[in-house]
C-alpha cells in the first residue's frame, strides 16, 4: 500500500520560493567588487533569479546544459545558483584559483555552454577564452558601467543588461528530483580532476541534514557569512541552508583578509561563519594584533583540513566563539560529520572537551560510515584502531561525471581515502589521508597529530609533517615548519616540545624551516609538493 501524502519533488527552486514567501524581507548583504556594500532581500533576489532564468533561456541554454561560474561569494553568484539549477540546467562552479590550463581542461570536460564571471577574473577569461571549445556566451557579472571598452572575449554580455531585458513573470519548472543540478570538480591532487554531479534531491536532502542542530545548527535568527567559497562544494551548502532556514546571508566577495572579514562580521551582526583553517589563521592574527574581539559571532564551522587544537582554543577561550569541527569532501556534498557535544560532554573538563573537539565528530543523519582494515573487514569502534574510512548515503557520489575512474564504490560504500578511528560513541577522528600516512617499519604514523602539536607552539604559524625516506625504517617523519613573523624557534626546541605528548617512536627525525608552505586551490597544505621538494632530504642518523 502506498502512502497518501502529496508528492512534491525536492527541487532547489523550492528553497528560494520558501525564502521569498516566508522570509521575503530577510537581508542578503554583499561586499561588492565595485567597492561598496550591496543590500538586497530574498524577495528581490528571487525576482532577479527568475529574470536570470529567462535570460539563460533566451541565450539558448537547455535542460541539463552546463552554465559555468568563475565568481566570489556575492548576490549575483547566489542568483545564478538558483536561476541555473532552478530552470533545469546545471550550475558548474569553476575554481578560479586553479592554473588556467586546468580551468580550460575542466570547462572543456564539462562542456560548459555559458561562462559567467566576476570582474576580478576578466584577465583570466581574456587569456583562456579562445581555448574554450564549448563556451558560446561569456557573461561579465557587473553592470554596463563596468564593461570593458575593448576585449578579446567573443560574445561578451553584461549580466545586468541580461536581467534588465527580462521581466520576472516566470514559473519554476517542476521535474524529476533526480535530475542534475550542479557540478563541482575535485581538485585532482592525483591525476585529472573528476566531476561530482549533484542532483536536486541530493542537494535538498543535504541542506536538511546540514541545518540540523547537531550539524551546522542554523536558523532564521542567524546571520551566516560563508567564507568558504561558493566555487568549492557549494560553499558547504550554506547558500541552500540560508534559504531553507530564512537566515540572513552576508557575502565577503573578494575581501578574505582579516580586516575586511572582521569589519563585515561586526557591521552585519554575523553569528555563524565557515571556512578552512588557513583562512581563520589570517583572521585570528589580525584580531590579535589589533586587540579586537567578536561581539556577535557565536560559532564557526572549521573543516576542509584538520583544525589544530590551538585554533579551537583561541576561538573559544580568547574570543568566546564556539568551534564546530566538521569533515567532508566534494564527493559528499560535502558534509559527513560534525563535532557537536552530547549531554555527557557538558560535564567534562575544558581540556577533555578540547581533546574531543580535535575529532571530526559524529555522522549526521543521511551519512553512514565505517572503517576497514587492509582486507576490507570492518574494524571495531574503539577510538584506537585506525583504518580506511568508507561512507554511504543519499548525498554521496555514486559515480563521477562521464563515468571517469570507473565504479568508485566498494559494496555500495564510497572509499574516502582518509584513515580514521571511530570511538564507542561514534565520534570519528581522521588520523591522515591514506597518501600522506608515514609508514615507519611497517607501522603507521599519523601526520595530523604531529602537525597539531607543532602548531600549538607559540612560534609556529603552520606545520606539515611528511614522510622522508629512511634506510632502516623505510619512512620517517620530517617536520616542515613556517614560523610566525619574527619568532625565534629552533629545531631542538620544537623536538623537545613533543616530549610527553606522543609515543617516542613518533617523534619527527628532523625539522626544516621554510618561508612558506604551498597551499592548494582550496587552501589546504600541498604535501605532495613538499614531498617533491624534500625528496632528497637526508635525515640525521643517530
Ligand atoms: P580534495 O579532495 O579535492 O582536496 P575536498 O575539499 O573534497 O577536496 O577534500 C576532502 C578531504 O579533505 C577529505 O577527504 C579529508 O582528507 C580532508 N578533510 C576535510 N575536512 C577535514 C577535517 N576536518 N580534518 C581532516 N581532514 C579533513
Amino acid at each position: 500500500m502506498l502512502g497518501l501524502m502529496q508528492h512534491h519533488p525536492l527541487l532547489i527552486s523550492s528553497l528560494l520560493v520558501h525564502a521569498e514567501r516566508h522570509h521575503g524581507a530577510q537581508e542578503v548583504v554583499s561586499r561588492r567588487l565595485e567597492g561598496d556594500i550591496h543590500r538586497t532581500t530574498y524577495r528581490e533576489l528571487a525576482a532577479r533569479a527568475r529574470r536570470m532564468a529567462k535570460a539563460m533561456q533566451a541565450l539558448g541554454v537547455g535542460g541539463g546544459e552546463r552554465v559555468a561560474t568563475l565568481a566570489w561569494n556575492g548576490y549575483r553568484h547566489l542568483e545564478l545558483y538558483y536561476a541555473v539549477s532552478g530552470m533545469g540546467a546545471v550550475l558548474h562552479t569553476l575554481n578560479p584559483r586553479l592554473h588556467p590550463d586546468q580551468v580550460v581542461w575542466i570547462a572543456d570536460h564539462a562542456e560548459d555552454q555559458v561562462l559567467c564571471f566576476d570582474l576580478t577574473f576578466l584577465p583570466l577569461v581574456e587569456a583562456v577564452a579562445a581555448r574554450l571549445k564549448t563556451v558560446r556566451h561569456f557573461v561579465l557579472m557587473a553592470d554596463r558601467s563596468h564593461m570593458p571598452a575593448a576585449t578579446k572575449i567573443p560574445n561578451l554580455q553584461c549580466y545586468e543588461d541580461l536581467i534588465d531585458a527580462q521581466d520576472d513573470a516566470y514559473e519554476w519548472p517542476v521535474f524529476d528530483e533526480q535530475r542534475a543540478s550542479s557540478l563541482c570538480y575535485t581538485s585532482g591532487t592525483t591525476g585529472n580532476p573528476k566531476g561530482v554531479l549533484y542532483s536536486h534531491r541530493s542537494t535538498v536532502l543535504h541542506a536538511f541534514g546540514a541545518a540540523l542542530p547537531d550539524a551546522l545548527n542554523c536558523s532564521s535568527r542567524d546571520a551566516i557569512l560563508p567564507v568558504v567559497p561558493m566555487f568549492h562544494v557549494n560553499a558547504w551548502s550554506l547558500p541552500y541552508v540560508a534559504c531553507m532556514t530564512g537566515a540572513k546571508l552576508v557575502f565577503p566577495g573578494a575581501g578574505l583578509d582579516g580586516k575586511s572579514l572582521h569589519e563585515l562580521f561586526e557591521s552585519e551582526g554575523v553569528t555563524v561563519s565557515a571556512g578552512v583553517p588557513t583562512v581563520w589563521q589570517g583572521l585570528l592574527a589580525y584580531v590579535e594584533a589589533n586587540g579586537l574581539g567578536f561581539s556577535t559571532m557565536k560559532r564557526t564551522i572549521i573543516g576542509g583540513s584538520a583544525c589544530p587544537p590551538a585554533m579551537i582554543r583561541a576561538f573559544q577561550e580568547t574570543y568566546g566563539v564556539h568551534v564546530l569541527h566538521a569533515w567532508g569532501m566534494t564527493e559528499m556534498s560535502p558534509l559527513g560529520t560534525v563535532c557537536s557535544f552530547r549531554n555527557k560532554h557538558l560535564a567534562m573538563s575544558e581540556a577533555e572537551r578540547l581533546a574531543l573537539q580535535t575529532k571530526q565528530g559524529q555522522a549526521i543523519y543521511g551519512v553512514d560510515m565505517k572503517i576497514v582494515d587492509g582486507n576490507g573487514a570492518e574494524i571495531p569502534w574503539d577510538g584506537q584502531t585506525s583504518g580506511e574510512l568508507l561512507v554511504k548515503g543519499p548525498w554521496i557520489v555514486q559515480q563521477y561525471f562521464k563515468g571517469d575512474g570507473g565504479n568508485p564504490l566498494v559494496d555500495g560504500w564510497f572509499p574516502t581515502g582518509d584513515v580514521a578511528t571511530i570511538d564507542a560513541d561514534g565520534y570519528m577522528q581522521i588520523t591522515d589521508r591514506a597518501k600522506d600516512v608515514i609508514k615507519s617499519g611497517g607501522e603507521w604514523i599519523g601526520s595530523i597529530d604531529l602537525e597539531n602539536i607543532a602548531m600549538a607552539h607559540p612560534g609556529v604559524a603552520m606545520a606539515a609533517c611528511i614522510a622522508a625516506p629512511h634506510p632502516k625504517w623505510d619512512e620517517r617523519p620530517l617536520l616542515v615548519v613556517m614560523k610566525k613573523p619574527n619568532a625565534m624557534v629552533t629545531k631542538e626546541e620544537l623536538l623537545a616540545f613533543y616530549e610527553g605528548k606522543i609515543a617516542k617512536w613518533w617523534l619527527p627525525d628532523d625539522v626544516v624551516f621554510v618561508d612558506a608552505i604551498p597551499l592548494g586551490a582550496t587552501g589546504k597544505m600541498q604535501k605532495n609538493k613538499l614531498r617533491e621538494q624534500f625528496k632528497g632530504h637526508v635525515l640525521p642518523t643517530i
